[in-house]
Order: structure tokens, then sequence, then C-alpha cells
């Protein structure tokens, strides 16, 4: 019998239409060209759907998920007020434990980056840490925000990001500030020192936040696999792809023992909505990541490939990468590349 997936997909706000699209007409090429099927299932989340169902993830939409056995979600817009519903993102992962976000940073052919040879990934703690939602005006002019960092949460991920370490370069570095946040960072650096243990051939160094942020824009070439707490993940993801190139280019996965949800690292772009100016590859290679997820290798092997070489051409490059290609016309030469592979 033929292998079925059921994926959930979440189109998003702002650009999100646009880089989903352009990601499934790719997956459907996958399709076509597989021994396995994929069936879509598209459902409501983000800040379009507060005004009809007073959330931006819907129940139904909860429940759509429980169908699926991985997520392609595009990016999101977010509302600032407070009182506001808090990240669709951050509640699914929480809700499906996605304790891991993973985003990979390398150089691309043909794409400025501030160094040929940068292949790094990136793995945040996803679940607790200073998005925990938990937030208080204590009074007129003071508030509090909780910084939660429990030794379990610590330990999966670490543990997590070592086992990914090893099929690597062997070389894991852990981020913290435990020199002003003792105590929290103080139990995520223990979970990390008691995961090294089990992994004696990774070699393994640490690094105060601060100085993170430059290392990654003076040596980021050094760095194969990096951990770190939810705040500190999130900021040095983006900048790892800036250095790299664009954002246009990051993707992400959000991975629990039973779960992924795959994105863009990204936002909604407001301001290019409907333009189809914008690059979909980000979203396009977090599809790349759900196939080997769900342990498609080969599909992973032919989406990577597919990008590589329409970058390397060069001939199709949107405004991001000085090109003046639209996002359809990227998606179309990507598309093509997976069907003649
Ligand atoms: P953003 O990532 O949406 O945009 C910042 C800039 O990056 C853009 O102006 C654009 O120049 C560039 N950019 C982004 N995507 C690109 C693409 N595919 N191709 C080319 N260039 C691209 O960040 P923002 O403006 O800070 O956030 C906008 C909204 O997105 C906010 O509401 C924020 O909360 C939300 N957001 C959501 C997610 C998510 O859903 N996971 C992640 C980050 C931000």
């Amino acid at each position: 019998m033929t292998k079925t997936y059921n994926i959930a997909v979440l189109e998003g706000d702002g650009i999100g239409p646009e880089v989903t699209d352009s990601t499934v007409k790719v997956l459907k090429a996958i399709n076509d060209t597989s021994n396995f099927k994929l069936i879509f299932l598209y459902g409501e989340a983000g800040y379009h759907c507060i005004a009809e169902y007073d959330t931006n993830l819907p129940k139904e939409t909860i429940e759509l998920l429980k169908q699926t056995e991985a997520c392609l979600k595009g990016p999101m817009t977010t509302p600032e007020e407070p009182g506001a519903p808090v990240s669709a993102a951050v509640k699914i992962r929480k809700m499906f434990n996605l304790y891991a976000n993973v985003r990979p940073c390398r150089s691309y052919p043909n794409v400025d980056a501030l160094k040929p040879d940068i292949d790094l990934v990136v793995v945040r703690e996803n679940t607790e840490g200073m998005y925990s939602g938990i937030e208080y005006q204590v009074s007129s002019g003071a508030a509090v925000a909780m910084r939660i960092i429990t030794q379990e949460a610590s330990r999966r991920v670490a543990e997590y990001a070592f086992n990914l370490a090893e099929k690597r370069r062997k070389h894991l570095t852990y981020v913290h500030k435990a020199n002003i946040l003792r105590v929290t960072d103080g139990v995520f650096n223990a979970a990390v020192k008691a995961a090294a243990k089990k992994h004696p051939d990774v070699t393994v160094d640490d690094v105060h936040i601060d100085a993170m942020a430059m290392h990654l824009i003076k040596k980021p070439e050094i760095y194969d696999v990096i951990v770190t707490t939810n705040l500190f993940g999130d900021v040095l993801s983006d900048e790892a792809a800036q250095v790299t190139g664009s954002l246009g280019l990051a993707a992400g996965a959000n991975i629990g023992d039973s779960y992924g949800m795959f994105e863009p690292v990204h936002g909604s772009a407001p301001k290019y909505t409907g333009q189809n100016l914008v690059n979909p590859t980000a979203t396009i290679m977090a599809a790349q990541m759900m196939m080997d997820y769900l342990g498609e290798k080969k599909a992973a092997e032919k989406i990577q490939k597919a990008v590589m070489k329409v970058l390397q051409e060069g001939k199709v490059r949107t405004k991001d990468l000085g090109g003046s290609s639209t996002t359809s016309e990227m998606s179309d030469a990507i598309e093509l590349k997976v069907r003649a592979i």
C-alpha cells in the first residue's frame, strides 16, 4: 500500500499565503515524483482569524493538526497589544511539546554571505524561557516577565543538540548569560554539561550571548551546532540567517517526540503582502526539513538539490538576492528542477 502523509497547511498572514502556495507547488512535484502520497489539509490560524473566531488558533485548527503527521506553517502576524492572543506559533509549540527549534544557516552559491563556508545550526529551546508568556504589570510603572528554565526542558533540547552534533562535525557551542542570570542559566548549563558526559566525542564550548552576537559576525564559519535558551536562540538565528545572506533563505523546524511543525524563520513582512516579490526559498527549505523529519530522505535531498541548482545557475533570483524575479518565478524554477531530478 502506498504510504500517505497528512500535512497540515497553515498559510498565515501577510506574505504567508504567497510563500506557502509556492511551497505546496514544490511539494506537489515531490508527490508526483515519489512513491508516497502527500495529502494537504488546510487550516486557519493567525492574525486574520481573530475578528472571526476571537482567537488566532481556532479549535477546528487544533483538531486538524491532531489528524496530521506534520505541519507546514506560514508566517503569522503577532498582535502586540497587552491582552491580545499570544502568538499562534508559540501556542502550537507548547500544545504539541515541540521542544527543539532547529534553524540551519549555511552559505549558498551566488548569495552574498559574510563568509563563503558557513554551515551551522541553531538549536533553540522552544517551550519556556522568556517566551513563557507569563508577564505582569506590578504597578503603573513596573512590569515583570517570567524567564522559566527547567531541568527537563533543558535536558531534552541539549540531548537533541548533541545527537545532531554527533551526525555533523561533532562540535557543540552552548550560549548563555550565566554571569548575570546565574540561577536560570545555571539550570540550563548544568543540563548541557550532563548531556555532554553522554557524548564524549563531541567537542563542547560555551560563549556568553553578547560575545556570541559578535562572534557570529566575526567568525561564523567555526560554529557547527549552537544550543541555547528560547529568546537568545530567536535572536541568534535571525542574525545567523542574515550573516548567510538573507532571511528569505532561512528555514526552521519545531520538533517534538511525536509531531513536527515547519516554517520559515522570517515573519509575515506585511509591507510586501500580495506583491509577489519575496523569496519563497525559506518556506521551501522548511518543507525540505519536513521531508527529512518524515524519513523521506530522497525527497528532502531532491528539494535541497533543486534549490542549490537554481541558486547556482543564478538566473532566477528574487530581490533580496539582488535579482528581479518574482516569488512565483522562483518557486516555478525550483519546482521544475524537482521534477527534472
Ligand atoms: P519579518 O521577518 O516579517 O520582516 C523583516 C524584513 O525581512 C522584511 O521587511 C523584509 O525586508 C525581510 N524579509 C522577510 N521575509 C522575507 C522573504 N521571504 N524574502 C525576502 N525578504 C524577507 O519581521 P517583522 O517585520 O519583525 O515582523 C512582521 C510580523 O511577523 C510581526 O507581527 C511578527 O510578530 C511576525 N513574525 C512571525 C513569525 C512567525 O510566524 N514564526 C516570525 C517572526 C515574526
